[in-house]
């Protein structure tokens, strides 16, 4: 991320909470990747602080070499057999309450590594049974099985990112197609309609307002639960360029917009990202949830 060229509202103070430093020797001591350092997320210095990660597992590398994303694409490395347990591990470790685990694509996968996923929530709350667990999946290039083998381990929240508007796919996304995406959204639901459901945009990349609110229209037509809606910074000068920095006002206007299209909560702001804050911003729907649902 160029700092210079940034507006005002896009300068972060560099915070080293006491959490730094714990949450770095866990992962290390574990041999844990984190989404937070492979996508160079600018919130990690606050978040890590905080004690928070998001666990990204089946290694570091992508099968797919999305435009925006800072995560190296190339052949991947064999699934470490262990990792959910290493995973349930470091959750217990950081007093994780809610634990939040997103993964690299892995088209090499018969399975896109679904199993490994349902592992992972089983392997958590088989450690940490109170934890609710937030899913955050690639697009298991739309099959069923895969994301009923997700669902099937109740995560608290499925989450699936459209990332940008219909338009922008072939461009910031090619191996991924937009309606895939959101047909993965819709068959959680209806395979379990208790499931929170959530997604992100990046915002900044050429779309246009109309293009934005109609994705979210999309979305809330496949009963999505849960928005968060960001801007895009890219990772370096490599990646795809940003088109244009949002105003703070332009975020909280679309914010306003998702709750009146009946989302259940929306996060829009400049640093706002999929994970980021994920389970405070959950904290205010489950509730809702727990009560419609009879507990669970
Ligand atoms: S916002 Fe998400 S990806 Fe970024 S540092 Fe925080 S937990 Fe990690």
């Amino acid at each position: 991320m160029r700092v210079s060229r940034l507006p005002s509202w896009l300068k972060k103070d560099i915070s080293r909470g006491k959490g730094l430093f714990k949450v770095k020797d866990t992962l290390s001591e574990l041999g844990l990747n984190t989404v937070c350092q492979g996508a160079k997320c600018p919130n990690i210095g606050e978040c890590f602080g905080e004690g928070v990660a998001t666990f990204m597992i089946m290694g570091s590398i992508c099968t797919r070499n999305c435009r925006f994303c800072a995560v190296e694409g190339g052949d991947p490395n064999p699934l470490e057999l262990d990792e959910p347990v290493r995973i349930a591990q470091a959750a217990k470790i950081l007093g994780l309450t809610y634990v939040v685990v997103t993964s690299v694509t892995r088209d090499d996968l018969p399975d896109g590594g679904a199993e490994h996923f349902s592992k992972t929530i089983t392997a958590i709350r088989e450690s940490l049974p109170y934890s609710k667990v937030e899913v955050l999946v690639p697009d298991f290039k739309g099959s069923h099985d895969a994301v009923w083998e997700v669902v099937k381990s109740s995560p608290t929240v499925f989450s699936h990112n459209m990332e940008t508007v219909s338009r922008l796919y072939p461009r910031i996304r090619p191996g991924a197609d937009y309606c895939r995406s959101l047909n993965v959204l819709e068959f959680v639901k209806d395979f379990d309609s208790k499931i929170v459901t959530k997604s992100g945009l990046m915002l900044g990349l050429g779309e246009t307002r109309e293009e934005v609110l109609s994705s979210m229209k999309d979305l809330r037509n496949v009963g999505c639960d849960v928005l968060t809606m960001g801007q895009y910074l890219r990772p370096s000068d490599y990646h795809f360029p940003e088109e244009r920095f949002l105003h703070p006002e332009e975020f909280k206007e679309l914010e306003s917009i998702g709750k009146e299209m009946g989302f259940q909560e929306v996060a829009s702001g400049p640093f706002v990202r999929s994970s980021y804050h994920a389970g405070r911003l959950l904290e205010r729907i489950l509730p809702r949830q727990e009560k419609d649902n009879g507990g669970r």
